[in-house]
């Protein structure tokens, strides 16, 4: 090998972090609160995150220490991101709608040091505070009956006591930067710790053309929780290129969100389907039109979604896969070139494309790779530089394969590499021995005028071992018949899949980050909780 002449110098965070402050200074942090916006500069914002960086060092928090935030998307949890991962500690954001056992799970595991608390959030983190067996401090931010946690610190007395200009160490690059715990719909939540170098990677990754194309001109409205795989890395990758940030607190639901959008015209945004379907059905005369793209994903994203999105505000919604183990983002459904205007919805509804840096294949179960012809289905495989290599102190083998990250989410690929997930591993439905696509079912099925939401799900079925049960959320004032929607199927999946079996549901049971809870479906129909329509 011939040694490069090139210099190795450590990709961290803390490079993003003084890039931004200096050279984008008047870039904006935008907070939505009860009295409307609140705006700092990325200047302001860093003195302060220096100012945290030296509060938290004098707390004695000191390289690795985990620190944790319990808080929403806002301007203080940003000086959090920033400071802790510089000062060569570990952030650690909490989810704040896990279970309490859950919560005081992955505190205790990843032995938090410290926790910081949004005022709002303190009666959901009392629930456990007396359970919590490493944590040495609690800092509230904000108003707040703090009482409730025992002895706490203020967030703004920390920082009115120490001054900008805090000297951060050099940190290696392999470091953990940042924890976050999958949701642990099956046992206890894993944590992935993203290092310096995986985060900067994403961090241009996702601020790229073949991504989302960030740059000084944009505006980030973060809908995604800060908790939850890092906004999809989205507040360090639009810090490192100046783009503004909008942060919208608690404020999610479709009306806040639709005035926020009005009043602080963000021009790019990330969302669940779920929330993009509120404003959709909630407030379709809201004007979107700042935004030039929204990228969505967590969950499949309906076909009505996207055409939705496009008739009625005239913003494109671009789909994308990734999970926290990824970073997350790892695939984009950028229409490939060369496609007609006409067919380009074909692939705008697949999952999405590889993005450049990782590698995704597909795998049999007895672990052999599978062709790239859009028919062979099998177990979506990763790997790259911010795809996470193993679990923070939990031995699962079993999730890799020959140094891949075993997803668990099954699909085909087409030859030109954009991938089609068509269920997680622990919710195919195997018919007659073929898996039928719940989430093609779905999909389809929300595509229906009376539907609303709609989870399918496999039951035991004496001749064909599984067959599929649909569960339907009626839309305002509907009353969808079974006959009708399995006649909407019909010309649109394949016969055999057609449901025979149909329950009308209030609301699809969510996971702790908003994803269809079939595991809760599944056992509801076995307790004999729902009621069944028979309809072939
Ligand atoms: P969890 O903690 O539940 O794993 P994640 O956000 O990490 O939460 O979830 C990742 C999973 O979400 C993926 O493995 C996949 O099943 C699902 N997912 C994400 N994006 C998409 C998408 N565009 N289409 C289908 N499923 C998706």
């Amino acid at each position: 090998m011939i040694q490069s002449t090139m210099q190795d110098f450590p990709l961290s965070i803390t490079s993003l972090f003084q890039h931004g402050r200096r050279i984008h200074a008047d870039s904006q942090v935008i907070t939505w609160t009860e009295d409307g916006p609140k705006t700092a500069t990325f200047a302001e914002v860093a003195d302060r995150a220096d100012q945290l960086a030296a509060a938290l060092s004098r707390l004695g928090i000191g390289a690795g220490d985990r620190v944790g935030t319990f808080c929403w998307n806002n301007q203080h949890h940003l000086e959090a991101y920033l400071a802790v991962p510089c000062m060569g500690a570990v952030l650690h954001t909490l989810n704040i709608r896990l279970f309490p056992e859950q919560l005081a799970y992955v505190i205790n595991h990843a032995e938090d040091k410290v926790i910081i608390v949004d005022g709002s959030l303190i009666p959901l983190l009392a629930k456990v505070a007396h359970e919590l067996t490493t944590v040495e401090h609690i800092i509230v931010v904000g108003e707040g009956d703090g009482a409730q946690l025992g002895d706490t610190l203020d967030y703004e007395e920390l920082l009115a006591a120490e001054q900008p200009g805090f000297s951060y160490p050099e940190v290696d690059e392999r470091a953990a930067a940042a924890m976050c715990y999958t949701s642990g719909t099956t046992g206890n939540p894993k944590g992935v710790a993203y290092s310096h170098r995986s985060t900067y990677l994403h961090s241009f990754g996702i601020a790229s053309a073949q991504a989302m194309a960030f740059s000084q001109h944009d505006r980030l409205l973060l809908i995604v929780p800060m908790f939850h795989a890092n906004a999809w890395g989205m507040p360090y990758a639009g810090w490192s290129v100046g783009a503004d940030l909008v942060m919208p607190q608690q404020f999610l639901q479709a009306g806040p969100l639709a005035e926020i959008i009005e009043l602080t015209r963000p021009t790019y945004s990330g969302a669940v389907p779920t929330v993009l379907n509120d404003i959709l059905h909630n407030r379709p005369d809201a004007d979107l039109g700042s935004l030039r793209q929204i990228v969505c994903g967590g969950s499949a994203v309906p076909r009505s979604l996207i055409e939705g999105f496009d008739e009625t505000f005239g913003v494109p919604v671009v789909q994308a896969w990734g999970m926290t183990e990824t970073s997350p983002l790892a695939a984009i459904a950028h229409v490939p070139r060369g496609t007609a205007a006409a067919n380009a919805m074909e692939w705008r509804v697949r999952t999405g494309r590889p993005m450049p840096g990782v590698e995704i294949r597909i795998c049999d179960e007895a672990g052999a790779e599978l062709p790239w012809d859009g028919q062979a289905q099998g177990e979506i495989e990763i790997r790259g530089p911010w795809i996470t290599g193993s679990y923070y102190l939990e031995p699962t083998d079993e999730k890799f394969h020959d140094g891949w990250l075993r997803t668990g989410d099954v699909g085909t690929m087409e030859p030109n590499g954009f991938i089609q997930i068509s269920d997680r591993a622990k919710d195919v439905i195997k018919s007659g021995g073929e898996w039928i696509s719940s989430v093609d079912l779905e999909n389809t099925l929300m595509g229906h005028p009376d539907v609303r939401e709609a989870a399918v799900v496999g039951i035991p079925d004496d001749r064909w071992d599984e067959r599929p049960l649909a569960c339907v959320v009626p839309a305002e004032g509907k009353v969808p018949d079974p006959a009708d929607l399995r006649a909407y199927l019909e010309d649109k999946v394949a016969k055999w899949w057609l449901p025979e079996r149909w329950a009308t549901i209030e609301e699809v049971p969510k996971t702790s980050v908003g994803k269809f809870d079939k595991k809760v479906l599944r056992r509801r129909y076995a307790d004999g909780e729902l009621e069944v329509t028979e309809c072939d």
